[in-house]
């Protein structure tokens, strides 16, 4: 399991710095997540202004 980013990201920045496995990168025109790092914590989606991390 792994959180993912949707097309709603604003490219804001904020989850980068929260996430605490280092899984999350400025990908093409939103932030995207790396599933093989992603350990499901949640913070990412707890400071994302928009909603668009989900849990698959
Ligand atoms: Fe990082 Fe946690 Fe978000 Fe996964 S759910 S990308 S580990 S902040
Ligand atoms: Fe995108 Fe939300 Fe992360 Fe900002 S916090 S980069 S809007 S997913």
């Amino acid at each position: 399991m792994a959180y993912k980013i949707t097309d709603e990201c604003i490219s804001c920045g904020a989850c980068e710095a929260e996430c605490p496995v280092s899984a999350i990168s400025e990908g093409d025109g939103k932030f995207v997540i790396d599933p093989g790092k992603c350990i499901d914590c949640g913070a990412c989606a707890g400071v994302c202004p928009v909603g668009a991390p989900v849990a698959e």
